[in-house]
């Protein structure tokens, strides 16, 4: 699991990203204030932090000397108000920041590219609650595993590579059992269970004559 170090004061904003990290499946430990943060990186290992700059204890501009020669990337979460700030973190090797007030959606992407780029968790993929580690073969929602079959797994795979395009269902077949359609109960059973295990019954829609979709949109 992709550890994350959250460093705020604010207690309902760390909840909020807290809550939002841990349902797309993030681990997430939080601190509040800059000293403990630094105590934490002593014994702990994470792969990225989120750091308030105006902090008690050390600031978030301090912690980031701390952070650098570890390779943990961070991103800023600052106050509309601190662009100096904001400026002086990323002048000084901070990999993005966030602007108080923030979207989720916005945190989640942010969170995902600056990942991707530090070349840690890029290979999750995430759809609503659910995240789909395919190199560790792993699903969980909402941070708890979900035992799926081998079969599950890869028509699961295949939907969310392909989140929001109806796929026919010849071409999942092929895909997942690597052959030619010749019952299309096996590959519908499949679904069934997936919409079931997952609670995802309004999510994996039936595409008319075609196949199955994947939602794009939040419900
Ligand atoms: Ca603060």
């Amino acid at each position: 699991m992709t550890q994350v170090l959250i460093v705020e004061d604010e207690r309902p904003i760390a909840r909020l990203i807290e809550m939002s990290l841990s349902r797309s499946g993030y681990a997430c430990t939080v601190a509040d204030d800059g000293l403990k943060a630094a105590d934490l990186l002593e014994d702990r290992q994470f792969d990225l932090a989120l750091l308030d700059i105006m902090l008690p204890g050390l600031d978030g501009l301090e912690l980031l000397d701390y952070l650098k020669p570890l390779g943990v990337p961070v991103i800023f979460i600052t106050a509309k108000a601190s662009v100096r700030d904001r400026v002086e973190g990323l002048r000084r090797g901070a990999d993005d920041y966030l602007v108080k007030p923030f979207e989720i959606e916005e945190l989640l992407a942010r969170v995902e590219t600056v990942l991707r780029r530090a070349g840690k968790g890029g290979h999750l993929l995430r759809a609503f609650d659910v995240v789909l580690d395919a190199p560790g073969h792993l699903v969980t929602q909402n941070g708890a595993p979900v035992e799926l079959t081998p079969r599950e797994f890869d028509l699961l795979e295949q939907l969310m590579r392909n989140r929001g395009a109806a796929l026919y269902r010849d071409v999942l077949y092929e895909r997942v059992w690597g052959g030619e359609l010749t019952d299309t109960r096996t590959l519908d059973l499949h679904i069934q269970r997936l919409r079931k295990k997952l609670h995802w019954g309004d999510k994996i829609e039936t595409v008319y004559r075609i196949g199955y979709r994947l939602r794009k949109d939040e419900p």
